[in-house]
């Protein structure tokens, strides 16, 4: 199968493990399958039978054509091993009549990111090999939380890479930072910068776009590598967990094969939903997609009117991965609903006038699939007590925002199907709000709100993180954004 750029470039065509090197296209797109692979009743019944990693290299066999099948199984039991995901990778549980959760934050980080981060790694580096491809990739991440310690976990120690993460110390929850904070690996390097999330991404992207640190770099045997979630290595991976859901439900006989199944997914550069949609198109039996916004509800406005306005106000929440303005991935929706002339059209208005909007007939191909809904702080913090409450599920911050969007989709058009909720993070990774939600205060020390969650709802924190709250920081330097290039140079030479 042939990877083609959302925009138009490479027409003819690149393998899956040029496309996964690569990361972005020549022309600014991302790389799509230039079809989508589909499947039948027999191949996800016989899918039902067999364990998570054998569904996912079944799976990933589909769009990864130049792996083999082999390479796929043994990546998919290193990514998603009992060790590492604890029950297992992506478990369901009863929210309430028709009502279940994907809980995909069973991961050494306690986020969703695990899901695509634990086994990218694996897939880029073979990608090398494949590629021919001798020199040693340096992953270069800017990070306002989740992605830098599941990009950490899923790089550290893996041979031919080394790992540098830039994190605002005025930007990441305390238990994010520590997190960080604690990393081991031999290829690993930390630092924070003194700013915001803006600071440390531009920096980044200085680092990337200048040529002259690159060829410095290059002589040394070192290249520049990224693991955003505009890789199609992040995204694959993030289909199987929607089909296996659907074969897991039918398994439970909470589903028939053909009922059909809505999703409502937690989202903010739109990687995990358009994974869905994606599953959609390959035939499994998914109805709506519900994209559930925080206040940051440009995908909201975009759904109802086919208006995409980057050009607002910015809302930082206590659903931080979800505060976005610009949803990345949605560019591949326009391109698979509306081909690549439509699609880099669009983009290049995004980017001139910082707005675009489709026809009446465009937006409609669209809501046949999707469908957006916001949901504001107090709301979401009311959510988080009604659940516990109701159901003793403790759900984090993203999580909430999801829930509170799947029951007024189920109110407003009366559904009485199956609704599946993607569950994004652990309740512990967000635990200052979430004992606020549940008491009306927050603790007063970050750091103590996860033991004092656990004591006040009687629900296990996840180990990796208790172990990460008990340990000693290790990487505690903090330096300026104009030195980080300079740290950038230091560490890959080193
Ligand atoms: C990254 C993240 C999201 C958003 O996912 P996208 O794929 O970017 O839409 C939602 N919730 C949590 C907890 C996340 O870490």
């Amino acid at each position: 199968m042939k990877y083609v750029s959302t925009r138009g470039a490479d027409s003819a065509g690149v393998s899956s493990s040029e496309a996964i090197k690569r990361g972005l296209a020549s022309d600014g797109g991302l790389y799509m399958p230039e079809n989508i692979p589909t499947v039948d009743e027999a191949y996800i019944r016989d899918l039902a039978t067999l364990p998570y990693p054998e569904r996912c290299a079944r799976i990933l066999s589909l769009f990864l054509t130049d792996y083999t099948y082999e390479e796929l199984l043994e990546d998919a039991r290193g990514a998603y091993s009992e060790e590492k995901f604890v029950p297992s990778a992506a478990p369901i549980s009863k929210l309430g009549d028709n009502k279940y959760m994907l809980e995909l934050w069973h991961g050494p980080t306690s986020a969703f990111k695990d899901m695509a981060l634990q086994i990218m790694p694996r897939l880029f580096v073979r990608a090398l090999k494949k590629c021919g491809e001798t020199r040693e990739a340096l992953i270069l991440v800017a990070t306002s939380g989740d992605t830098g310690k599941a990009a950490l976990e899923g790089y550290k120690n893996v041979p031919g890479t080394k790992i540098k993460v830039f994190y605002p110390i005025d930007g990441v929850s305390s238990v994010q930072k520590r997190q960080m904070q604690a990393q081991d690996g031999d290829n690993v390097s930390v630092v924070g910068i003194v700013g915001n999330f803006d600071d440390a991404q531009t920096g980044v992207k200085n680092i990337f776009s200048d040529s002259e640190c690159r060829e410095r770099l290059n002589d040394r045997g070192v290249f520049l590598s990224s693991a955003n979630s505009i890789n199609w290595g992040r995204l694959v991976p993030q289909i199987v967990y929607y089909v296996s859901a659907y074969c897991d439900l039918m398994k439970e006989g909470a589903i028939s094969y053909g009922d059909l199944l809505d999703v409502c997914v937690p989202t903010g550069n739109f990687g995990n939903i358009f994974a869905g949609f994606i599953a959609k198109r390959m035939g499994v039996p998914i109805g709506k997609l519900v994209c559930a916004s925080n206040k940051n509800d440009v995908l909201t406005e975009f759904m109802e009117s086919g208006r995409y306005n980057k050009k607002r106000v910015f809302h930082t929440t206590m659903s931080p991965s979800m505060d976005i303005l610009i949803s990345s991935n949605l560019e591949r929706l326009l391109f698979v609903t509306l081909g690549s002339e439509k699609c880099a059209e669009y983009m290049r208005k995004l980017g001139a006038e910082g707005e675009y909007t489709l026809t009446c007939d465009e937006l409609s191909l669209i809501n046949e699939s999707f469908v957006g809904y916001s949901t504001d702080e107090d709301e979401c913090m009311e959510t988080v007590a009604r659940i516990y409450k109701s159901t003793h599920h403790l759900i984090d911050t993203h999580t909430s925002v999801a829930v509170s969007a799947a029951e007024r989709y189920i109110n407003d058009v009366k559904s009485t199907g199956a609704m599946l909720v993607v569950s994004t993070a652990s309740p512990y990774k967000f635990a200052g709000d979430v004992y606020a939600s549940l008491t009306g205060k927050k603790p007063e020390e970050d750091l103590d709100a996860p033991l004092l969650l656990e004591k006040l709802s009687g629900v296990d924190m996840p180990a990796p993180l208790r172990r990460v709250l008990s340990s000693e920081p290790r990487h505690t330097k903090v330096i300026d954004r104009t030195d980080m290039m300079a740290a950038v140079v230091e560490f890959a030479l080193r």
